[in-house]
C-alpha cells in the first residue's frame, strides 16, 4: 500500500512576491496543489488507493486530461518577418494531484545537454504512474539556438532579464512571455544549463540554501554537488523564486556540445528528485551524497597563452598545486597556474588560446552545512560564475 506523502516544497522567501492576479491566455487557471501557488510552506499529495484524482492542467490555451501528454507550442518570440516562432513546451500531466515540476532548458541557445535531458525525462514519463505534472520546455532561446549562439540576435543574454516586462527590450518580452504563459504554473523549477564560452561544469545544482523550497529541491537531487548560491538578479533562477517557485539551476558539461554523461547524470538526477517530491516511485531511489560547498571562486589566467590543463574536472587540489599551465605560443615561455586554496574543481576552462583575466578554474570550498533540509541563512557567497 502506498504510503501518504508530505513534502515541504514551497516555502516562499521573506517579501516574496506572489504570482496571483496574472491572467492566463485560455482563460482558465491552472489547477495547483493546494497552499503552493501563494507561497506557503507545504503541500500534500496522496498516493492512496481510492484517493483524489487530479483535475485537468490547463497551460498555454489547452487542457490536459488526468493521466496524459501533450506537447504544445509556445510563442515567445517573432521572427524578423514577422512570423512566430514556436517552441515545444512538454506535458506529462499525472493520473494523480501532485505539485507541477517544470524544466526548462536552453535558455543559453548553445547549452545542449539541457535540451537531451528534458526529451529523456518527458519522453519515458508514464503519466499513468505520475503524482502530480512535468512541464519541460527544451529550448528556451530557440532563436540563439537556431544560431548557434549563448545570445540572442540582439546580443542580449536572455537569463539577465527575468521576470520580464512586456514593453521592454527583445529579450525582456519573451522572459515576461515565458514567465507568464508557463513559469507562473510551476510550483518547482529546475533550469537546466552548462559553462559557458568553452568551460565545462561537474554536474552540480546552484542553490540559495538558506531558502527551505530552495534546498528541498537541491537535496532530492541525488548524488549531486551542490553550490550555494545567491542567484544574480535577472536569472529564471532569481526571478521564479522571488515569486514563490523554488528554482534550482542544474549545469553540467560544456556549450555546443551532447555529452552521455553529464546527461546520463541529469536524467537521473531529475528522476531522483521526482521521486523525492513523491511524483514518482522509484524502487532503487538515488540515496547517495554528495559534497555541499558553501563558497566557491574562479582562478584566472593572470597571462594570455595556450591553456593546457594539468587537472581534471571534479578533482581535489591542495593549495598551491598546479591546476594548469599557460604557454606563449612565440617565445615558448611556460607559465603555472596554482591553485590559491584547498578545493574542488568544479568547472574549468577546455584546453584554448587565452586572454588576461579569463576565469580557468572553478574552485568549490567545502564548509559546515547542517546536512538536513532546512539549511540556516547563508552570507552571501563570493560566488561569481559566469555561466548560469
Ligand atoms: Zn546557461
Amino acid at each position: 500500500m502506498r504510503r501518504l506523502l508530505l513534502i515541504a516544497l514551497s516555502a516562499g522567501i521573506a517579501g516574496a512576491t506572489p504570482p496571483g492576479g496574472q491572467e492566463t491566455p485560455g482563460g482558465a487557471g491552472s489547477p495547483r496543489v493546494a497552499g503552493a501557488a501563494q507561497g506557503v510552506a507545504t503541500a500534500s499529495i496522496s498516493a492512496e488507493p481510492g484517493g483524489p484524482i487530479a483535475e485537468p492542467f490547463a497551460l498555454l490555451g489547452e487542457t490536459i486530461s488526468p493521466g496524459a501528454t501533450r506537447r504544445l507550442a509556445w510563442a515567445g518570440t517573432e521572427q524578423f518577418e514577422g512570423v512566430s516562432i514556436d517552441t515545444p513546451v512538454l506535458v506529462a500531466h499525472g493520473a494523480d494531484p501532485g505539485p507541477v515540476l517544470c524544466l526548462t532548458a536552453a535558455v543559453h541557445g548553445d547549452e545542449l545537454n539541457g535540451i537531451e535531458i528534458v526529451r529523456r525525462v518527458l519522453g519515458h514519463m508514464e503519466p499513468g504512474a505520475l503524482n502530480g505534472t512535468v512541464v519541460g520546455v527544451p529550448i528556451v532561446n530557440i532563436q540563439a539556438f537556431r544560431d548557434g549562439s549563448r545570445y540572442l540576435p540582439d546580443r542580449r543574454d536572455l537569463n539577465r532579464h527575468f521576470p520580464g516586462s512586456p514593453g521592454g527590450s527583445a529579450a525582456s518580452r519573451i522572459a515576461h512571455s515565458l514567465f507568464t504563459e508557463v513559469v507562473q504554473h510551476c510550483d518547482a523549477l529546475v533550469d537546466l544549463h552548462t559553462g559557458s564560452f568553452e568551460r565545462i561544469n561537474l554536474p552540480q545544482l546552484r542553490a540559495d540554501l538558506s531558502h527551505a523550497g530552495v534546498a528541498a529541491l537541491a537535496r532530492g537531487f541525488g548524488a549531486t554537488v551542490v553550490v550555494n548560491s545567491q542567484p544574480r538578479e535577472g536569472t529564471l533562477r532569481a526571478a521564479a523564486t522571488q515569486a514563490g517557485i523554488p528554482t534550482v539551476t542544474f549545469e553540467a558539461g560544456g556549450p555546443a556540445q551532447l555529452e552521455p554523461d553529464q546527461i546520463a547524470h541529469g536524467v537521473r538526477g531529475v528522476h531522483a528528485l521526482l521521486n523525492t517530491l513523491g511524483m514518482v516511485a522509484q524502487t532503487r531511489p538515488w540515496t547517495d551524497r554528495e559534497a555541499t560547498y558553501v563558497d566557491s571562486s574562479w582562478v584566472r589566467a593572470d597571462r594570455g597563452g595556450i591553456l593546457m590543463s594539468a587537472v581534471e574536472l571534479g578533482k581535489e587540489v591542495r593549495e598551491g598545486d598546479v591546476l594548469g599551465r599557460l604557454i606563449d605560443p612565440i617565445t615558448n615561455k611556460t607559465t603555472p597556474i596554482h591553485s590559491p586554496s584547498d578545493g574542488r574543481v568544479i568547472g574549468m576552462a577546455r584546453n584554448q588560446v587565452l586572454m588576461p583575466g579569463f576565469a580557468a578554474y572553478h574552485l568549490g570550498q567545502q564548509g559546515q552545512i547542517p546536512d538536513d533540509r532546512l539549511a540556516p541563512p547563508m552570507p552571501d557567497s563570493t560566488f561569481s560564475d559566469t555561466s548560469e
